[in-house]
């Protein structure tokens, strides 16, 4: 073969990485949207296909450093912020109890926070706000390396057109606490469960007023965190 067939080959070959080269950014984000149980159509979604074979949770990636910490913007909500802060700690504090890892930290009060849509700010926020399809009751996006699946950041906007406080004593609200336990689920690496035979746990994708039961984890959430952090 002449040298220069061999040195077109050699070129071609080269060539190849450059061609194949993902250019994506190594940091992805994931938005899970907690839907309204009586506002939507359900049986729609095949995002948690991956879920039939019956384990009762779904992951997606899993924080390496410890504790997370969160901050929260109290204005929006029409609560007092130190029952907020209370309540959000109950729910964080309900997934470390099925884990010896100590997973969540500390929730401190933070003002004018504004939640990132482009490029993480590696702090992890939850704001009351207004988000414009009604149907959703809460919208946490997740930030993880999609090679190594290590989170680097999660927000949580709940949706400021639902009224929120504590069910168990008064009727009509959205309840924080339960709701919070659902999508702090999504910030430890949890994913929305659609099936209806997964109703009861507390990665169930949908809510409603009034709404107290996935305040306390099911088998399905306890085994999910389990295989992420450990017993
Ligand atoms: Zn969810």
């Amino acid at each position: 073969m002449k040298i220069w067939a061999i040195a077109l080959i050699a070129m071609f070959l080269a060539a190849i990485p450059l061609v194949f080269a993902d250019t994506r950014p190594e940091i992805v984000k994931v938005v899970y949207d907690l839907r309204a149980e009586d506002h939507y159509a359900k049986g729609s979604s095949s995002a948690n296909a991956a879920n039939s074979a019956g384990s009762g949770y779904s992951i997606f990636a899993k924080w390496t450093t410890f504790p997370v910490n969160i901050e929260v913007d109290t204005s929006g909500i029409g609560l007092d912020a130190t029952i907020v802060l209370t309540t959000l700690t109950s729910s964080g504090e309900e997934w470390d109890k099925y884990t010896s890892k100590e997973i969540f930290g500390l929730v401190k009060q933070s003002s004018g926070l504004v939640v990132e849509t482009d490029t993480p700010d590696r702090i992890n926020e939850i704001v009351f706000g207004s988000i414009s399809n009604t149907n959703i009751i809460a919208q946490t996006t997740i930030w993880y390396n999609r090679f190594t699946k290590v989170i680097v950041d999660f927000d949580m906007v709940f949706n400021t057109y639902w009224t929120w406080g504590d069910a168990t004593t008064t009727s009509g609200v959205m309840d924080l606490q339960n709701i919070a336990t659902h999508e702090l689920g999504h910030g430890f690496g949890l994913a929305d469960l659609y099936q209806s035979k997964w109703s009861e746990q507390t990665m169930y994708g949908y809510a409603s007023i009034g709404e107290t039961k996935k305040r306390t984890l099911a088998s399905g959430d306890s085994a999910g965190i389990q295989a992420l952090y450990g017993k």
